[in-house]
């Protein structure tokens, strides 16, 4: 492997993606080291996955012990780990049937399908609107871009699927103006996460769920980012008064083993009957096991709450070196998914903060160009957040420094 560097990269791999120059090698907890040896701590978490961290005991135990058993049988059977994992997240949540799927943009897929095939089946196919919110996002798939709200997304991609429709997020006056009798599903992520870490009003959420039940639209809740206790909920809907009538989940459901789920209720499930969907892969013994295993990590009173604590930690330290740099207009967010807003005067340089930490040894995430993102392990130690957050405060002097 000695011939592979980060040069290899551009000379075989299709050119959608810049990666950093340093190639992660190995992680332990919120720790990574790469392949020169260089330590650094994660404030990124595999961009909201790795929510117990790297390698923990607990998923590493599930994949050996399902490794050894059972890889991959597809849906022609069933298998123990994804009914037991089903059963634990129905046990949890308002769901009663869950429909499992490799990934975030495919749960999502799964979704709108269902929300048309369900107004469909009760309301006749006239009722096929979605409507989503400007700067959201759902996934890269044709119908998931499409229903997400930024245009850098679609360009170029069209013709596109038909009968989306985007509103304002945190604007009620604007859902109102679009929402109509031939609304099937309002989708919005209960917390924005790639817009920009915004957290809407709870009046906000209860009206859009209050225009959904005028009309006989469907609620879907994206928490792909926001669910598994990132928020220190299990989901972020918990924190409302509201419930969706679809959830999907994905991102740390497996931990950074690929895997999503779309939930619901038995009315709305009962229109995919046998052969309306399906997924080769999803639902598959290894992916389940790792999430189940995941799950009961998450699903504890410990851990939930410890997100709290977490969230106070990170956002004392960066208000501390705010004061000190005076480079935030707002600290924002939820539980371990914060957005640190760059004010007026670094706008748009999101990206020199981020690799200015880098250097300084540690990871972290943007939100668009403006806002600097942490979604790290939810097991995170206080340590390592002072670690993390001193490099950002170098990254953040440095930056600063040269400007
Ligand atoms: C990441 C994300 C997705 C897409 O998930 P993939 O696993 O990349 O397909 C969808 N919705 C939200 C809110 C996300 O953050």
């Amino acid at each position: 492997m000695s011939n592979i560097s980060r040069d290899t990269f551009d000379s075989v791999m299709v050119p959608n993606y810049a990666p950093m120059q340093m190639i992660p090698e190995k992680g332990k907890g919120s720790k990574i080291w790469d392949t020169n040896g260089n330590e650094y701590i994660d404030m990124a978490g595999g961009i909201a996955v790795n929510a117990l961290g790297h390698c923990h005991p607990a998923m590493v135990e599930a994949i050996t012990s399902q490794a050894n058993k059972l890889w991959h049988m597809s849906n022609v059977f069933t298998n123990e780990p994804a009914l037991s994992l089903a059963q634990k997240l129905i046990d949890a949540t308002f769901a009663e049937k869950v429909f499992f799927a490799n990934s975030g943009g495919e749960a999502n897929e799964a979704a709108f399908k269902l929300a048309r095939r369900y107004a469909s089946d009760n309301y006749g196919s006239e009722k096929n609107e979605i409507i989503s919110f400007f700067q959201g996002f759902h996934g890269r798939t044709l119908f998931t871009v499409s229903v997400g709200g930024q245009e850098k997304y679609t360009q170029g991609f069209e013709p596109l699927p038909g009968g989306i429709k985007h509103a304002t997020y945190n604007d009620l006056d604007s859902l109102k103006a679009l929402i109509s009798d031939k609304t099937c599903a309002v989708v919005m992520e209960p917390i924005q996460g790639e817009g920009g870490i915004i957290v809407p009003d709870a009046e906000f959420v209860k009206g859009v769920r209050e225009l959904c039940d005028q009309h006989n639209a469907l609620l879907v809740f994206d928490e792909v980012q926001s669910g598994m206790g990132r928020t220190g909920k299990l989901y972020a809907y918990m924190h409302t008064d509201v419930t969706p009538d679809i959830l999907t989940t994905a991102k740390a459901l497996g931990g950074g083993f690929p895997i999503g789920a779309m939930l619901t209720t038995d009315k709305v499930a009962k229109s995919f009957v046998v052969g309306t969907h399906g997924s080769t892969y999803g639902g598959n013994p290894l992916g389940c096991a790792v999430a189940s295993a995941v799950f009961d990590v998450i699903n504890t009173p410990e851990v939930l709450q410890g997100v709290e604590a977490r969230h106070e930690k990170f956002k004392q330290k960066l208000s501390a070196i705010n004061e000190k740099y005076n480079v935030f207009s707002e600290v924002r967010g939820q539980g371990l998914l914060i957005g640190a807003a760059l004010n007026e005067t670094y706008k748009g340089r999101a990206r020199d903060f981020m690799n200015a930490t880098l250097e300084q040894g540690a990871l972290l995430l943007m939100a668009g160009p403006n806002v600097l993102r942490f979604a790290p392990s939810l097991l995170i130690s206080d340590e390592e957040i002072e670690l993390g957050l001193a490099a950002l405060e170098k990254g953040v002097a440095k930056v600063v420094g040269e400007s």
